[in-house]
């Protein structure tokens, strides 16, 4: 890499190398190997790659990609974000202990909960916006501290730092699901982390057509433990998948920079519409952890989430909103609206959601690149009819009390 690249949206349309294309033809693309096997030109010397799911090179580019993005020594792409997050843990050994932010990602809660505690590795779930709370959770078996902030999908603000620094001195892990945020606006490597995680169907990729998962290790160490898992399991990202990745990441800085600034009016519309009783989003002066958000990224992202009063209302609002697609996930060019009680969250039982504060009125709206002004306007007609219906479902009750 030369001494001119700087900045983040530079590396991610030149990073991993290939500053002017494919080194071989000059190609401005990464090529795409499909390819399974390797000849091996000699009897006792192999090449860098032998059998793609120990290394393919259009995968390797996308790995070196983000392990520059993100600052660390190594990354590995995963068939999915889930992928990349299970492999993660099962770098502990029976007998381990975890401690996770309670509202963590569903199927994270669900790995942890119902799929790790087969192999006896024990977990406990915390608030991690309170560090003595945090602190008090560890044992003398932990082995990692697991944070994803801001978190999903009520986009609560952890202290990565404070975290670090806690989990250091009690010989645990970092590690950190970067999802939301992006090497673009967080960099928990540079703030301390040992593992950043991603599910890069989301905002890497950015066009709802690809499932990718990336980790990426601070040490090399950690990432060839890591790479070695990845190997034994096989939950390898395809190279037609990688080449896909790697086209989205490089139109990530313009999109996410959009779609912040859509969210930031979106956020403040709605925090003035009376009818919406809370607004989610770390962007806003009101949300609690704003200053924390602030000193550790350097931007709000693309996520919000909203409250209504009821179920009722959240259905109305859902029928009648016409631009977002109603669906799971988020982090794309279209608008994405999610009920997170039956989407993201219906891995979590009901009385753990409402701890939560994932109740039958939460929306997530993860912003696109749509005109901001027809997304507000959409909004407002939803919410019209919201209001609407409402008043006339407390006239009726009024006359039929009559
Ligand atoms: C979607 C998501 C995941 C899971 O990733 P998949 O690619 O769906 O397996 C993990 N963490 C967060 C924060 C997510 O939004």
């Amino acid at each position: 890499m030369t001494q001119s690249i700087n900045h983040l949206e530079t590396k991610l349309i030149h990073a991993a190398g290939n500053v002017k294309g494919d080194p071989v033809t000059g190609a401005v693309n990464t090529p795409i190997y499909l390819s399974s096997t390797f000849h091996q030109k000699s009897f006792d010397t192999f090449g860098d790659f032998d059998y793609s799911r120990s290394g393919n090179p259009t995968k390797q580019i996308v790995e070196e990609k983000i392990a520059e993005l993100e600052g660390g020594a190594r990354g590995l792409a995963f068939a999915s974000g889930m992928a990349a997050i299970s492999s993660a843990f099962f770098l502990l050994s029976a007998g381990d202990h975890v401690v996770v932010t309670k509202d963590v990602y569903g199927g994270t809660y669900r790995f942890v909960t119902e799929v790790l505690n087969k192999y006896a590795i024990d977990f406990t779930f915390v608030d991690m916006t309170d560090l003595t709370e945090t602190a008090q959770a560890i044992q003398s078996n932990t082995k990692v501290i697991y944070m994803e902030t801001p978190s999903n999908p009520c986009l609560n603000i952890t202290d990565i730092s404070a975290l670090i620094r806690i989990a250091h001195a009690n010989n645990c892990l970092a590690f950190v699901d970067n999802t939301f945020m992006t090497p673009l606006y967080q960099n928990p490597i540079a703030l301390g982390a040992d593992l950043v995680l991603h599910s890069a169907t989301k905002f890497l990729s950015g066009h709802s057509d690809i499932i990718a998962g990336l980790a990426v290790t601070k040490t090399k160490e950690l990432g060839e433990q890591l790479a070695f898992i990845q190997n034994s399991f096989g939950s390898i990202l395809g190279a037609q998948d990688a080449y896909q990745l790697i086209q989205g990441i490089k139109t990530l800085g313009t999109r996410m920079k959009q779609s912040t600034k859509s969210a930031e009016k979106i956020a403040n519309y709605l925090e003035e519409n009376p009818i919406v009783e809370a607004v989610y989003y770390p962007g806003l002066a009101t949300h609690p952890g704003h200053t924390i958000h602030r000193s550790q990224s350097t931007g709000d992202g693309a996520v919000l989430s909203l409250k209504l009063p009821t179920k009722e209302a959240t259905r109305i609002f859902v029928e009648n909103v016409r631009i977002p697609v109603f669906a799971v996930s988020l982090g794309a060019v279209e608008s994405i609206l999610s009920y997170p009680s039956t989407m993201s969250h219906a891995a979590m039982p009901k009385a753990e959601r409402e701890k939560r504060g994932i109740t039958d009125g939460l929306l997530r709206f993860s912003v696109g690149l749509e005109y901001v002004d027809d997304l507000i306007a959409d909004f407002d007609q939803a919410l019209t009819t919201v209001k609407n219906s409402t008043t006339n479902q407390a006239e009726l009750l009024h006359n039929a009390s009559f």
